[in-house]
């Protein structure tokens, strides 16, 4: 799972604003940087070391952020958000990315071995289930099952919207 996405696929850095948006993009597998802590000049410095697109609700960020590549968000809800990133970059929603970053750390998550999960997991997930990645970061457990599910669910009805 790791390896890809250092070349063509967009990374984000989002204003203390946009916590859920940020949140979503990591669910649906974009590397997204956010700290409800990081200053307007934070933001513009880290965008410009690591090549982020800037991501914002904030006019006077827009303008600081010149430098680097910036998107202003006008809607107030994570929906209308998520939709108005994908649609002026020209991404294309992949449910097979969802939970490939930790939605938590903004870390790759990746595969480990099933056994290596025993007790960390729901007993009927661990029974039921095959395939387990894992965050490096925070430990947390992901896997195929009925959250994944709903949020691919959640994913889709966002753009059937639009
Ligand atoms: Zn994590």
């Amino acid at each position: 799972m790791s390896g890809q996405g250092s070349c063509e696929r967009p990374v984000f850095i989002a204003d203390h604003m946009l916590g859920k948006l940020a949140r979503w993009l990591r669910i649906v597998g974009y590397d997204t940087v956010f700290s409800p802590r990081f200053s307007d000049a934070d933001i513009a410095r880290v965008a410009l070391r690591e090549k982020r697109i800037v991501l914002t609700r904030d006019r006077g960020l827009v303008a600081r952020a010149a430098v680097t590549r910036c998107i202003f968000i006008r809607s107030q809800e994570h929906g209308d958000q998520l939709r108005q990133v994908f649609e002026v970059l020209n991404l294309t929603p992949d449910a097979g990315r969802i939970f490939s970053i930790c939605p938590v750390c903004n870390r790759s998550v990746t595969a480990v071995e099933k056994e290596s999960v025993r007790g960390a997991v729901p007993e009927y997930v661990f029974e039921t289930k095959e395939n387990f990645s894992k965050c490096p970061e925070c430990g947390r457990v992901f896997w195929r099952g009925t959250h994944h599910q709903r949020t691919i669910a959640k994913f889709m009805k966002i753009f059937r919207k639009g």
